[in-house]
C-alpha cells in the first residue's frame, strides 16, 4: 500500500487572499507530491514498515533502524503533516466548538492566548518547521518542531498545524512570516479540528 497525493478537499484559490492560489498549487502538487514520492521510496528500504500507514509510522519511528530513520522521519513527517495540513483549512472557518473549545479555554483561557502562543511559537521556530497545537496524556500543548518532525514522535497527538517552512508563506509574504502566522487563522476549519481533538481524545 503506497502513499497517495490526497486531493485538496477544496480549490486551490478558496483560501485566498490568506493563501494564495499559486502557493496552494506549488505547495500541494510539487511540494507535497515529492514528500509523498520521497516517502514510498524511503518506506520501500524498510520491509516491515510495508502497509503500515504514516500515523503508525511516525508513532514508533524510534524502532527504524537508524541507518533508514533520517528520510523516513523526513518523508513520512512530510507526506503526513501537509495532509493534516490540508484538513485543517478551508475558506468557512468557524470558530471553536464542543469538547474542543472547553479545552481551550481551560487550558489558555481564551481561543486568543493560544493563537499567540502558536504564533510566537511559529515565529522563533528557527529555519524551516511546523507550529502545533497537540494532544498528550496531560492535556493539550503548544510545540514548534524542525523540519518535518511529527509531534507523534514525541507521544502527541497533532490536533493543528501550521507550516512555518518559506514555501507555505513566501510569495505572498516574503519575509514576513510573523504576518503570515496571523493571517492564517482566517483559514482555520475549526469543524476539522475539532473532530481531530475528539478522535485524538479517544485514543
Ligand atoms: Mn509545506
Amino acid at each position: 500500500m503506497a502513499f497517495e497525493l490526497p486531493a485538496l478537499p477544496y480549490a486551490y484559490d478558496a483560501l485566498e487572499p490568506y493563501v494564495d492560489a499559486q502557493t496552494m498549487h506549488l505547495h500541494h502538487d510539487k511540494h507535497h507530491q515529492t514528500y509523498t514520492d520521497n516517502a514510498n521510496a524511503a518506506v520501500a528500504k524498510v520491509p516491515p514498515l510495508a502497509g503500515k500507514s504514516a500515523e503508525e509510522i511516525l508513532i514508533n519511528l524510534a524502532t527504524v533502524p537508524e541507518e533508514f530513520r533520517g528520510p523516513i522521519r523526513n518523508n513520512v513527517g512530510g507526506f503526513y503533516n501537509h495532509e493534516l495540513f490540508w484538513n485543517i483549512m478551508g475558506p468557512n472557518g468557524g470558530a471553536p466548538a464542543g469538547k474542543l473549545a472547553e479545552a481551550i479555554k481551560s487550558t489558555f483561557g481564551d481561543l486568543a492566548q493560544l493563537q499567540e502562543k502558536i504564533n510566537d511559537a511559529g515565529a522563533k521556530q528557527f529555519g524551516s518547521g511546523w507550529t502545533w497545537l497537540a494532544l498528550g496524556k496531560d492535556g493539550l500543548h503548544v510545540l514548534s518542531s524542525a523540519n518535518q518532525d511529527s509531534p507523534l514522535s514525541q507521544g502527541l497527538y497533532p490536533v493543528l498545524g501550521n507550516d512555518v517552512w518559506e514555501h507555505a508563506y513566501y510569495l505572498k509574504y516574503q519575509n514576513r512570516r510573523a504576518e503570515y502566522l496571523k493571517a492564517w487563522w482566517n483559514v482555520v476549519n475549526w469543524a476539522k479540528v475539532g473532530e481531530r481533538y475528539e478522535a485524538a481524545l479517544k485514543r
